[in-house]
């Protein structure tokens, strides 16, 4: 569904990410980890169009996306969950959620049936749904942000770091969630700096260290790398 080949991607004189190769096939969640300053983000970020890669190519479902300006990679069926939850404070949680369709692909009933998925998801939200983002926790803002990515359909959702700063409580509730969206269907990339928490979750895994793609497999394979794991436990 999602393929990153040979991407490059800097920051001035920094060379973030290196040749990254990655693959997400359709209906599975794979985990892109490594430690503070590994390219992660830079590497989510050149894929849904907030940086531009040096070079190399991205491709969803064998269309060359690669360095399209970010609405446009929404409309073509991905969606970013960014790092730090970006929800528009000013708004409730309704307004949120329909701002967020209205850059997707959605017509006005798609719009209620996905408002009402994303209700059945995160049934928190759904009791604060006239509650202005600003007054909501971490944790709702979190729930909040993931389902604004969720409104505009995508058929691979990029998730940045979702259980930074979370609370662990709020932190399973978010993993619960993003379990159900896999065992129905959802493609998903997802970037975590708690190691664990996405080897416990995943199908395959990618370990990223300055830059590069160092291992990768399934979950039970990095594990057993003891120089990957010492590399990202210490
Ligand atoms: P973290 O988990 O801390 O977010 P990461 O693995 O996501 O780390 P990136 O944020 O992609 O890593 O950063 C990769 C490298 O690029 C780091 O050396 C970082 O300092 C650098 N970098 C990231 N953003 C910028 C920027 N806007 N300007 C300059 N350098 C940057």
């Amino acid at each position: 569904m999602l393929r990153v080949s040979r991407l490059c991607a800097a920051h001035g004189a920094v060379q973030a990410a290196r040749d990254v190769d990655l693959e997400v096939a359709a209906g599975t969640l794979v985990a892109l980890i490594g430690s503070n300053g590994a390219g992660k983000t830079t590497t989510l970020n050149s894929i849904a169009g907030l940086h531009k890669p040096a070079s190399g190519t991205v491709t969803v479902a064998g269309r060359d996306i690669t360095g399209w300006a970010c609405h446009r990679v929404v409309r073509s069926g991905v969606a970013l969950v960014a790092e730090g939850r970006r929800v528009a404070p000013p708004l409730t949680v309704v307004e949120n959620l329909e701002l967020s369709a209205y850059s997707g692909r959605s017509s006005k009933a798609e719009l209620r049936e996905q408002l009402e998925r994303v209700f059945d998801l995160f049934p928190r939200l759904a009791e604060r749904r006239d509650q202005y983002a600003a007054s909501m926790s971490g944790g709702e803002q979190q729930m909040l942000a993931v389902g604004r990515a969720l409104m505009t359909k995508p058929d691979v959702l990029l998730l940045d770091e979702p259980s930074m700063g979370l609370a662990p409580s709020i932190v399973d509730v978010l993993f619960q969630t993003i379990t159900t969206l896999h065992e129905a269907g959802a493609t998903i990339l997802l970037v975590e700096q708690n190691a664990e928490l996405a080897l416990a979750v995943s199908d395959h895994v990618y370990v990223m260290q300055r830059g590069q793609i160092v291992s990768e497999g399934t979950p039970d394979l990095v594990r057993g790398r003891s120089e990957v794991m010492s590399a990202l436990f210490g």
